[in-house]
């Protein structure tokens, strides 16, 4: 959540923008999802990943800079770069329905209760199992291995548990999902999680899952276990992430005979990548735990655009890791029913909160020259007039900028549902844009259609990158950001992302999350880097 300058000094009782771990929409385990065990029962052994703190020594460890304001000047004057696109994917997703049989080399428990996810996940283990057969051999240099414990749905009525390691009841993997070294096998909570997931949000809950628990048992072949904790239990985890993108790709390519992925399901991969579990043996009040989405969701795409040997070298070339100091007031225990939003979007005064005032410090100071600070109007029902706009365009977004007046109309309800559901810094995504518009207008961009939305989003991402992280940031910036913030932004940006590629709107998802990131990590050269690459 966004906290309030004003809360660390003289504790104003605004509850959730002091402090909270930021709300991330579908609450998932926070457990492990790598257990192992001995066969005594005792606690975990070196095999384990441990919880040590990642290292920042590394020049490639990028933490946001908030020391100085970013000058440098956006480049948006060609109209003909982009980012890449994902044009041209499969647009039919194939589900394999009952035509695989469920006794392959995965036996499912023939008295599972029936899931409408089960012939996406055979269709996905054995798709996994293909994809490694191939790539084992090709990136390590060695057969794949098959694993041993195949995989285990867990639900209550189930007494056969894995005789080696990690589970002996339901209880155990309830609300979960992981891979188990010393059985070497996957389990999940068949009618909990997976069906919960799959429920709130659709097929990635379940080709996320098993991508990313798959990407363990690779981790278990390869030999990353025995190197932790020299590895870092992030890098572990976002090792495992890159992998489950690696795997996505090889799906979007159109290289399965079992599956095929529109972007839905790439943004569903996305989405469930950045809200589920947070990193082994991390808390909701770990500081580890923070920003988890952000960057996992970067590792994700760092295997999807790059493949098995990207991901292969996270141990010795450690992937980016976003960390955020911590305030010593945090104490992650606010009631989060409680977002402040007049204060954050309307002010008291209900024509200028805290976010749009800071919009406009920040715009006003990157472009001196050309930006003039905007207003807002707030909404219900029938818009006001906004550059020959019709009124039914202008509700289905949440906030718009109308350059005829240097207003940005605020859809109040729809707006509101989307803090509601992703945390107050949907807020500042969504009015973020708007501003972003205006400083494209005012350094006269040429860009147009969805490559200039997407750096709208890259300018989203500048400005949470300006944002102090504590409050010894300038006296004139009004807001802290906080590590969930980041993971609401990547949540809001995943939301606001068209269906399909071919409505070529907003952006994909994919397009979305990344153009965010290289303005929250480079800053404007960020996105000037990212639009001319
Ligand atoms: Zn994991």
């Amino acid at each position: 959540m966004f906290r309030l300058v004003a809360c660390a000094g003289v504790g104003v009782a605004l509850a959730t923008s002091c402090g909270s771990s930021g709300g991330v929409m579908i609450a998932r385990s926070n457990a492990t999802d790598v257990v192992d065990t001995t066969p005594d029962g005792s606690s975990p052994d070196t095999s384990a990943p441990d919880t040590s703190a990642p290292d920042n020594s590394s020049p490639d460890t990028a933490t946001p800079d908030t020391s100085s304001p970013d000058t440098a000047a956006p480049d948006t004057s060609s109209p003909d770069t982009g980012p890449p696109t994902t044009d041209g994917l499969p647009t039919q997703m194939n589900l394999p329905g009952t035509d695989i049989p469920l006794d392959g080399p995965y036996p499912f428990d023939p008295n599972k209760p029936p899931q409408p996810f089960d012939g996406l996940m055979v269709a996905t283990v054995h798709d996994l199992e293909a994809f490694w057969a191939e790539q084992m051999p090709a990136v390590f240099g060695k057969d794949y291995v098959p694993l041993a414990g195949g995989v285990f749905p867990a639900y209550p009525e189930r007494t056969d548990y894995p005789p080696n390691g990690c589970i002996t009841q339901y209880s155990d993997v309830e609300a979960n999902g992981f891979y188990c070294p010393d059985g070497d096998y996957i389990t999940w909570d068949d009618v909990g999680y997976a069906l919960d997931g799959y429920t709130d949000h659709g097929s990635g809950a379940i080709t996320g899952l098993m991508s990313h628990e798959w990407g363990h048992a690779i981790q278990q072949r390869t030999g990353v276990f025995d190197i932790v904790p020299e590895v870092s239990t992030p890098v572990v985890e976002l090792q495992a992430d890159c992998y489950s993108g690696a795997w996505f790709a090889h799906i979007a390519r159109g290289e399965s005979t079992l599956l095929s992925f529109t972007d839905a399901d790439i943004r569903s991969g996305l989405l469930d990548t950045a809200l589920s579990a947070d990193p082994v043996g991390s808390s909701p009040t770990d500081e580890e735990a923070h920003g988890a989405g952000f960057d996992r969701v970067g590792a994700f795409q760092d295997g999807f655009n790059l493949g098995v040997t990207q991901c292969a070298g996270y141990p010795e070339h450690n992937p980016p890791i976003t960390e955020f100091p911590f305030d010593s007031t945090y104490d992650g225990d606010q009631d989060p029913g409680n977002a402040p939003y007049d204060s954050l979007v309307l002010g008291d005064d209900t024509t200028m909160g805290d976010i749009p005032t800071d919009l406009n410090t920040y715009w006003t100071q990157t472009l001196p020259d050309s930006f003039t600070p905007l207003t807002i109007t707030s909404f219900n029902g029938e818009p006001p007039a906004c550059d020959g706009l019709t009124a039914d365009s202008i509700k289905q977004t949440l906030a718009v900028y109308c350059a005829s007046t240097g207003d940005v109309l605020v859809n109040d309800s729809a707006a509101r549902t989307a803090v509601d559901r992703v945390g107050d810094f949907a807020a500042g995504y969504f009015l973020a844009a708007a501003w972003a518009e205006a400083a494209q207008i005012s350094v006269d961009s040429k860009l147009s259609g969805v490559k200039r939305v997407l750096y709208d989003d890259c300018f989203v991402g500048v400005w949470a990158k300006s944002l102090p992280t504590d409050d010894t940031g300038p006296d004139d910036r009004l807001l802290e950001i906080s590590p969930g913030d980041l993971d609401e932004a990547i949540a809001t940006a995943i939301l606001l992302a068209d269906d399909s590629a071919d409505v070529g709107l907003n952006g994909d998802a994919y397009q979305k999350v990344d153009a965010f990131r290289h303005g929250a990590l480079g800053g404007i050269s960020g996105c000037n880097t990212y639009f001319s690459s």
